[in-house]
């Protein structure tokens, strides 16, 4: 058997309980992150049914990508971004990028996207626990920020938001951290964002419970 059926299995379950107390209609979508695991590890999630994978570094993103390239699996990048690796990020052509952590570096982007005339999905991460460890906007700043990227740069696709809890033991610190992303998603639907991505390993109940539409979970699928 395959040994990840289970943990997805329990992982999904864990999700689905606290959707369906929380909020019946929202979908919730699944990244596997995979930074820790090898091919292997990806490829035998894949045939439990997962198909979007996440990755922190572009280097290992390519040589996954490269690796895996006859499987239709989605590649998110979820990690920090620098701006000498922006080009190759851009030719791996990721789903999804969460970690903008600014308008700098949201133009910066725009512009190689710009000379090749592609676009990309991108989210304004926020550092809504105030954490200086952490990369992202300010959580006041957020709203500004976002509008400004929108308008600032048309080859960026703005989805949304991500952000990272609190790293903490109390839980309600984390929640709060959670709660202030959400709030900031919930006023910029009607600029069109649609996913609030929150949620790891350790907290991931917390930010269904939040509203989180997309989680990124990593050591608790690949155990
Ligand atoms: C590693 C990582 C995750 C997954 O972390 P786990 O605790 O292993 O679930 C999620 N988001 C980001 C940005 C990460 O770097």
């Amino acid at each position: 058997m395959n040994p990840y059926e289970m943990t997805l299995d329990d992982v999904l379950t864990r999700i689905e309980n606290v959707r369906t107390r929380v909020n019946q209609h929202q979908i919730i979508k699944l990244v596997a992150v995979s930074k820790s695991v090898d091919t292997d590890a990806v490829e035998l999630m894949y045939q439990n049914g997962q198909r979007a994978f996440g990755e922190n570094r572009v280097q290992e993103f390519k040589r996954k990508s490269d690796i895996l390239t006859e499987l239709p699996l989605e590649w998110h990048f979820i990690g920090r971004m620098q701006t000498n690796k922006i080009n190759q990020l851009i030719d791996l052509r990721p789903a999804l990028m969460h970690s903008c952590d600014g308008l700098d570096m949201a133009q910066e982007i725009n512009k190689r996207l710009a000379v090749k005339e592609r676009k990309m999905n991108v989210l304004l991460q926020i550092n809504s626990a105030k954490e200086d460890v952490k990369a992202g906007v300010e959580a006041n700043q957020a709203i500004d920020i976002y509008q400004q990227i929108k308008e600032s740069c048309p080859n960026i696709n703005l989805k949304g938001v991500m952000s990272i809890g609190a790293h903490s033991e109390d839980e309600a610190l984390i929640r709060e951290s959670f709660e202030k992303t959400f709030a900031i998603y919930e006023s910029l639907e009607k600029d069109g964002a649609s996913i609030c991505s929150m949620g790891m390993s350790n907290d991931f109940e917390l930010a269904v419970e939040c509203g989180a539409n997309m989680l990124r979970l990593g050591s608790v699928l690949f155990k």
